[in-house]
Parts: C-alpha cells; structure tokens; sequence
C-alpha cells in the first residue's frame, strides 16, 4: 500500500515526510517495499501483535506496514509541465491514495509561495492542476472512443456509447472544478471511472498541518482549520490535524517517552498514528494475523479478500497451492487462553477458497508445494 504526500512548497511535506523516516520501519523487513530515498516505511499500529507475542514467545514481531512517498515539486502549472510537472504527475499516478498537506499554521519567519496563509486557495491550486491532468488524459480516452465507435457490432457500439457518456459526464465535472471522487456514479459507471485511472478518483486524506501550541482541543477553534474542513466536506475526503514539527520531535522519541509527550500534549496518539489508520478506513483495508514460535505478524489486504489470496500475501506458491486455511478469530484465540483450548472448543475453523478473510483472523495456511 502506497501513499503519496502532495502539498503546495513550504507547506510542511518534507517536516512530515522526515518524522516518518525516523519513525521508520525497515524497509529490508518488507520484501514488497521500494528501496528508495523518497519512500518511507510506516508500520501499523496493532496492540494485538504484542498480546500474540505473549502467547506465542516468538523471535520476532513484524507490523504490517504502509509505504509513504515524498512527491515535491507540485507547483502552479505543473500540469502544463512547469517545475517537476509531468514526473510529479507520473508519481501520483503510482499511488493508492494521496497525502495532501495543506499549511494551516501562521510564521511570518516561513514564506508562502503566494504570499499569505490560504488553505482554501491552496487546496483548489493543487487540485486545478491534478483536474487539469486528468482533463487531458480524459480527452486523450475520448478521441480514441470515438474511433472506436465507428464499429459495425452493435454491441460494442453500445458498450462505447455508455462509456462516452460516462467520460462527457466527468469531463463537465471536471469544467466545474469538481473531483471524479466527489461525483455521483452508480456501481456500474464506476467500474467504468476506475478503469479511466483518474489522479482525482484517488481517496485523499487532507493533513492541516497546524501549528505545534495548537494540537489538540485549540486546533478546533483555529479558522484556517475550519477553512479547509468546509472544503473537504463537499469531495468525500478525510481530514487530520497534525503539527509537522511536532512529528518530527515524537519520531526521534522512544515508546515511553512518546506516551509521555504526547500525554503533555492532550493527546492519545502521534498524528503519523492518526494518518495510518485513517488510510486503512478511506482504502478499506483490514489486517489479518500470522502466529508461531518463529514470527508473529500483521498482513495488510483489503476488505473482501478471500483466503488463497491472502495467502497469496505472504508467498505466491501459497496462493497457487492453496489447500485450506485453519483460522480462530483473534478475539476467541484470547478468551481461550492458547491455540490448543481454541481447537478443543471447536473454534479454530477450516476455510476453503470462498472463504471471506475478516480483519484479526490468526490464520495458517495449508498448501502443496
Ligand atoms: P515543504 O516545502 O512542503 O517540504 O516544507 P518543509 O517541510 O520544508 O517546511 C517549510 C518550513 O516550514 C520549514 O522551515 C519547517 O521547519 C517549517 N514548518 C513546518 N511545519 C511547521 C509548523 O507546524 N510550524 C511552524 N512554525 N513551522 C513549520
């Protein structure tokens, strides 16, 4: 899973982008991980795995985790290709969801590229220039629909004329300044939207960075945050406050010092918390957990997955050698006590390839190689 940090210059990205490297996971721990300077690695939060590891003593514990990628360089015109433009664009295209960081906090000391404080203007900057790119890349889609319009197969000529009318849909969105996520589709059209892989269809979480004295309850009487928090209403994203710098000071903390600061604080976890498990509800992600004497661990997959796929997760040979999955769900396995009282109570279940994994199922594969 991949997330992209988007924001206008000086706004805070790179501040953020810095507490998650130091708060960092290993990215040699995650195989599925890119090894690469602008990409940092987040482990999820899960208080299960600890209570696994003291039921199991393992040798290791592994989080599952998310891939944060820094994408600077987006400024006014990128679109038409001014600063790092169309790479930036390629960029966003790779992600599964966007970080748009938005600058809510007040410092005469730091310079706004357009000279004031404005979360409203920079939030439509940025957004106009990712609508600008998906206007292009939509009328690109158009053209070549139309040629194939020209078809003698009725059916398929059908099929094109829905689509077409789905893209003039967008496209009169898009004038509008209104993003693909914020339109109204039913199930069908949308299958139809996703396949247009459109960069504002992407699920966006919006992050006020606020100023470090305001966290907490006084980030609620800020107006800048009230601004932005107006704007996101109306285009089906979510919104956190976090203080960038504050991050930074946290991530560089160890456990019970960060408790400790962040009781100082008024708060009960780290923004970069926040910002993970807000990226698992917006892309309707669960965790499904692995146990034994070698390595307890957290697997990330996305609500619905059946079981070879999600054995798939862990190895590919698991996937093509599914046989069946021995499965207790986390909440039985510890009102239990062990594994072995689980299975003497019936509970630990044998699931077949249509089974429909549910977050927190401790789960072992079975599989020919
Ligand atoms: P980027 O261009 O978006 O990557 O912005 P940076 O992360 O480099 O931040 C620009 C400047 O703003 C730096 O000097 C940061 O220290 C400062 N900055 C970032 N977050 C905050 C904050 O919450 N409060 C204040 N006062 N300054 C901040």
């Amino acid at each position: 899973m991949k997330l992209g940090i988007v924001g206008l210059p000086n706004v805070g990205k790179s501040t953020l982008f810095n507490a998650i490297t130091k708060a960092g996971a290993e990215s040699a721990n995650y195989p599925f991980c890119t090894i690469d300077p602008n990409v940092g690695v987040v482990a999820v939060p899960d208080e299960r795995l600890q209570k696994l590891a003291e039921m199991y003593d393992p040798d290791k514990i592994t989080p599952t985790a998310i891939e944060f990628v820094d994408i600077a360089g987006l400024v006014k015109g990128a679109s038409r290709g001014e600063g790092l433009g169309n790479k930036f664009l390629a960029h966003i295209r790779e992600v599964d969801a966007i970080v748009h960081v938005v600058r809510c906090f007040e410092d005469p000391n730091i310079v706004h590229v357009d000279g004031s404080v404005g979360p409203k203007r920079d939030l439509e900057t940025i957004n106009l220039e990712l609508i600008f790119a998906d206007l292009e890349t939509l009328e690109k889609r158009m053209e070549k629909t139309n040629i194939s319009l020209k078809t003698h197969d009725p059916k398929l000529k059908a099929q094109y004329q829905a689509e077409m009318a789905i893209y003039e849909k967008m496209k009169a969105g898009l004038e509008q300044g209104i993003p693909v996520r914020a339109m109204e589709f039913n199930e069908e059209e949308r299958a139809v939207v996703r396949q247009a892989f459109l960069l504002t269809d992407k699920p966006v979480i919006y992050a006020a960075n606020v100023g470090e004295e305001e966290l907490g309850a006084g980030a609620e009487r800020n107006p800048l945050v009230a601004e932005l928090r107006s704007c996101v209403e109306t285009e089906n994203a979510a919104l956190i406050l976090i203080s960038a710098r504050i991050e930074e000071e946290i991530a560089q903390l160890d456990e019970d010092e960060r408790q400790e600061y962040l009781g100082e604080l008024g708060l009960t976890e780290s923004g970069l918390d926040q910002l993970v498990k807000k990226s698992y509800q917006l892309l309707g992600l669960i965790s499904f957990l692995t146990a034994g004497k070698q390595e307890v661990r957290a697997w990330t997959i996305t609500r619905g997955t059946k079981a070879p796929q999600a054995a798939g997760k862990i190895h590919s040979d698991f996937e093509k050698g599914f046989i069946r999955a021995e499965i207790v769900s986390y909440n039985d396995l510890m009102a239990c006590g062990s594994y072995a009282a689980a299975k003497e109570k019936g509970l630990v279940r044998l699931e077949g390839k249509e089974y429909v994994m549910q977050d927190g199922d401790v789960t072992l594969f079975r599989f020919n190689v």
